[in-house]
């Protein structure tokens, strides 16, 4: 969602006029079930749901209020029913590709999992352990129901070939490019028909089935068709307000867990009812934790909404996640990257040229932005103190980053748009510590060239807010305003300038500056990781879930901290399950001393790559490495090897090793990590682990 808002107010900086959708699916059995568990209706089990939604993205600032999404769509609207029933109609009215009808009447047998609402095929399951316990879904880990109706099907399988060519001849309908591949090599692989209804008296909770209300809609059907009845399809009245012919083709993001849906049936069941598709699907990847595994509920590693949003500011976390995230593939999250983030780009970065440049202005040019003109007389003076007299140079620098920018940001490439705004930041910050202003107001034969410093510095800074106002809205407004330009009037807001009108020399002289105001406080690492821990474990989450009558009781037993992350989990009956595992597990452990597959994916292995080894003075037994695990750069590990091996010997050589060990401090140096070796002997002679085929550096071992 944040990174659909960052999209969307950008779009509107261009001057594009968007609709930014974003909402719940509120049918289906899921949903109905959790009701009945809590004592309410579906509905009253919907709205409750939604008004924690609705409550954390007002939170985030990202509902209508804030500037952000312009509706939150509900499946549950009446007018969204009249759109899928619509829609209905028109895919019952239409052939396929190859002249039959598209849907049909049939019989359908299989596993169901509720939390996904998705028929599970034999690879997206568990086999039970006993024989008579349903599989699990791979996602939810949650037990299947077994289902054998009448169901309308929709005929799939006739649409191979049209999607093959959709995606052949718009190589950017699905992206990543990876994802794409998997996706046509999924339809390449031969497409089912899809049971497209459920009869009502196994699901109630849907839109009934025009003229057959003994079936319901089946829900990921009424689900996909809200893009389309949100704008206006199928209701006059929502057509007239918002214009599905203004915004239709639109452009979805979705996780990658739900790309087929979006990227195969949802064109699909556009073809039939001959309602254009979509400009393209955008599926973005998920968060993992720290060390790179899966966040999931049984490992108690979930990020919890509200600890975020009550430690740290919304633009620092909307930030993160467009920085640390490749988009499109897995991003690692953890609470300490985050604070680092936040202090080393946004305090000392940002923040930092942003309050040092408005305080000189403040203490050298009496609060006003002086003038960057260098006269002529001046110009030798001025070359002299080391600074640059051509200001096209740093305008030049400026310009190009903004377009590399902007590049960026079309590709959806995130982080890299970032990183090149950071560019900026970095050039001025070594522009103001070359030319030392602090020197240069001594001098008054030099007030044209601090004048001129101090100008190149501000008008970079009005760049950067324009540039950052879709990722950082509120931050970016502050330094505009601190600027002194953010007063009411034209060019008041950052919503309406566009990044690539922007033109060097914009920042008129004389504009009076605002208070100067922090506005990324150092984090303080420790203390706040503290709080966060006591926190978890005190379980301060105040998740809707948490407030389902019946779930209560699970809270008392001593399971794993942030486990009710989504509405699915507030079911008593699945907790339960969970909770007789788990003490399973832990009596199993205390008989045998046997560990859990949980435990061992605790500790993270990798191959390196030893790329130098020395002796350490004074210490004969330490070897000094620095080995490449893939990543950015080279980890600095201490071994305590230099007894058995020559460091010469090791260079080139393909090891093993510990790589989510807390760092520690050897002799003065820190070791980033632990290599694997065979303790042999009496004396523990070191026997390195190592490979004897070709591995890349980085890979995991498991
Ligand atoms: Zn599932």
């Amino acid at each position: 969602m944040i990174v659909a808002d960052c999209v969307h107010r950008h779009k509107e900086q261009r001057g594009l006029e968007t609709y930014f959708l974003t909402g719940t699916d509120e049918h289906g059995i899921n949903i109905e079930r959790a009701a009945e568990r809590a004592g309410r209706t579906p509905q009253e089990q919907a709205d409750f749901v939604v008004s924690y939604f609705t409550k954390m993205t007002s939170a985030f600032s990202l509902d209508s209020d804030h500037g952000g999404y312009d509706i939150f769509m509900r499946t549950t609207y009446p007018f969204h029913a009249e759109g899928v029933t619509k829609f209905w109609r028109e895919v019952v009215k239409s052939k396929t590709p190859k002249g039959r009808e598209a849907i049909y009447k049939g019989h359908y047998e299989g596993w169901f999992c509720a939390p996904c609402a998705a028929y599970k095929t034999e690879d997206e399951y568990t086999k039970p352990e006993q024989p008579d316990q349903p599989p699990l879904c791979l996602i939810h880990e949650a037990p299947l129901d077994r289902v054998s109706e009448e169901s309308y099907f929709f005929r799939l399988s006739d649409f191979g070939d049209a999607l093959l060519e959709l995606y052949e001849e718009r190589p950017d309908f699905i992206r990543p490019e990876a994802r794409r591949n998997e996706v046509m090599s999924f339809v390449r692989g031969g497409l089912q028909d899809l049971s497209v209804s459920r009869l009502k008296s196994s699901v109630k909770w849907g839109i009934p089935v025009p003229d057959d209300p003994a079936h319901t809609i089946y829900v990921w059907f009424d689900a996909l068709t809200n893009y389309i009845t949100a704008i206006g399809y199928g209701n006059e009245e929502r057509e007239q307000a918002v214009g599905f012919e203004k915004f239709w083709p639109a452009l979805h993001m979705v996780g990658k867990d739900i790309l087929r849906f979006h990227a195969v049936y949802w064109p699909a069941f556009l073809m039939a009812a001959k309602v254009p598709l979509p400009r393209g699907v955008m599926a973005h990847g998920m968060w993992v934790d720290q060390v790179g595994r899966k966040m999931s509920k049984t490992l108690g590693n979930t990020v919890e909404l509200d600890v975020l949003q009550r430690h740290f500011p919304i633009d620092a976390i909307r930030y993160f996640c467009l920085r640390e995230m490749v988009f499109g593939q897995d991003g690692r999250f953890g609470y300490e990257s985050l604070i680092d983030r936040t202090n080393s780009d946004l305090a000392s970065g940002l923040g930092n040229l942003s309050s040092r440049t408005l305080t000189m202005i403040d203490r050298y040019c009496e609060g006003r932005v002086a003038s960057g003109r260098i006269p002529e007389e001046k110009l030798l003076l001025a070359k002299r103190s080391g600074i640059d007299t051509d200001e096209t140079t740093i305008a030049g620098f400026v310009e190009h980053a903004r377009d590399d920018f902007l590049l960026h940001f079309d590709n959806y490439a995130f982080s890299r748009a970032l990183e090149t705004a950071w560019s900026i930041v970095a050039r001025v910050d070594k522009m103001i510590s070359d030319a030392k202003p602090w020197d240069l107001a001594k001098d008054e034969n030099q007030r044209e060239t601090l004048n001129a410093v101090l100008y190149r510095a501000a008008e970079s800074l009005r760049w950067l807010c324009v540039l950052l106002y879709p990722v950082m809205p509120e931050s970016a407004q502050g330094i505009y305003t601190q600027l002194g330009l953010g007063a009411a009037g034209k060019n008041s807001s950052l919503a309406a300038i566009d990044p690539a009108q922007l033109k060097w020399g914009g920042l008129e002289k004389g504009t009076r500056i605002g208070e100067v105001k922090p506005l990324f406080p150092r984090i303080e690492k420790g203390k706040l990781m503290s709080e966060i821990k006591s926190e978890s474990s005190t379980g301060i989450h105040a998740t809707e879930a948490d407030a389902v009558p019946g779930a209560k009781a699970e809270k008392t037993q001593p399971l794993p901290p942030m486990r009710h992350a989504t509405e699915a989990d507030a079911v008593p009956g699945q907790a339960e399950v969970l909770s007789t595992a788990n003490a399973q597990r832990a009596e199993q452990l205390s008989i045998e001393g046997l560990i859990d597959i949980n435990d061992f994916t605790k500790v993270e292995l990798r191959v390196g790559e030893v790329l130098t080894a020395e002796r350490i003075p004074k210490a004969d037994k330490l070897l000094l490495l620095s080995v490449d695990l893939g990543e950015d750069k080279p980890r600095q590990i201490l071994a305590g090897i230099a007894l058995h091996y020559e460091p010469e010997k090791l260079v080139g050589r393909k090891i093993a090793v510990v790589s989510n060990l807390k760092p520690r401090k050897l002799r003065g140096f820190e070791s980033q990590g632990m290599l694997l070796a065979a303790s042999v002997g009496e004396e523990g002679k070191p026997v390195l682990a190592t490979f004897t085929e070709e591995v890349p550096n980085g890979a995991r071992l498991k």
